[in-house]
């Protein structure tokens, strides 16, 4: 993943050199007395393969665990000590860069936004219940608040993007990867996991994103909402963030389904989760 792209000017140590800084109980102390911090966890990555691969088996998951235990506790089912769908690297880059965005297939912006560190994301598993379809929201699913990116769209001068990200729980049992298969959505073409660089799924394309719930959880205005899934379970998406006028209640309606995942349901009529997009 070349340590989130800035690696390049790190000098590389020779091994015979390094072979005092890989001792894993050491470091392990090291970091711990630093808070697990970030930045240099990136750095100490990228000096040597020995280092890398410490930090992919062990450091990773160690700086998970310590910024965020809960959520982990919750995501790993107790079993902190195993292995992760994706790995412990996708999934601390998922927690700590917000990465930006660009136009899609169902979402065009006239120039991209580049990602950049996020240390102080919130996720929420209450807030990834908005963005279930209805049946499957059995699943667990985290998703962050909104980073907000300007924009500057003709039409849209006082709007901004707003990019987040999430991750399922034990994805590959989870409702929403069922239906997704059952459904028969290709990838999307082109476009791979920030996170892990597997292949995604449209859920825009799938018919599968609750628009009004995911829309206010958000705090867009007029829906329009786009996210990805990629085959390990990591979610990424973007949507326009509409700055409240005096008259927003932000009261919202009581509504119920939409964003459906029942391979018996038919195309009509159900499909206003985006029909109504951009009208
Ligand atoms: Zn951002
Ligand atoms: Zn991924």
């Amino acid at each position: 993943m070349g340590e989130w792209g800035r690696a390049s000017q790190v000098p590389r140590l020779s091994e015979s050199a390094s072979s005092g800084l890989v001792n894993e109980r050491v470091l392990f102390l090291v970091f711990e007395h630093m808070k697990w911090d970030i930045r240099t966890l990136c750095r100490v990555a990228a000096v040597s393969w020995k280092l890398r691969a410490l930090a992919k088996r062990l450091l990773w998951r160690e700086l998970c665990i310590y910024r965020a235990p809960r959520m982990i506790a919750t995501l790993t089912e107790g079993a902190t000590n195993s292995r992760i769908i994706g790995g412990w690297p996708a999934l601390a880059k998922l927690l700590f860069f917000c990465g930006g965005c660009e136009s899609t297939r169902h979402f065009r912006l006239s120039r991209p936004s580049p990602g950049h560190f996020a240390e102080e994301s919130r996720f929420s598993k209450t807030s990834g219940m908005s963005f279930l379809a209805k049946s499957c929201r059995g699943d667990v699913l985290y998703v962050s608040d909104p980073c907000e990116h300007a924009a500057e769209e003709e039409g849209r001068r006082n709007d901004d993007v707003g990019v987040y990200r999430g991750v399922f729980r034990a994805f590959f049992k989870s409702r929403t990867r069922e239906c997704l298969i059952r459904k028969r959505i290709g990838f999307e073409e082109g476009m791979r996991c920030p996170y892990c660089a597997a292949r995604v799924w449209s859920m825009t394309a799938a018919r599968m994103i609750p628009q009004k719930s995911a829309a206010r959880k958000l705090g867009s205005g007029d829906g329009a909402v786009e996210y990805f899934v990629c085959l390990n379970g990591h979610l990424h998406g973007v949507c326009w963030l509409v700055h409240l006028s005096s008259d927003d209640g932000g009261g919202g309606g009581d509504e119920e389904e939409e964003g459906f995942c029942s391979g018996e349901e038919d195309d009509d009529g159900h499909n206003r989760n985006y029909a109504n997009n951009g009208n």
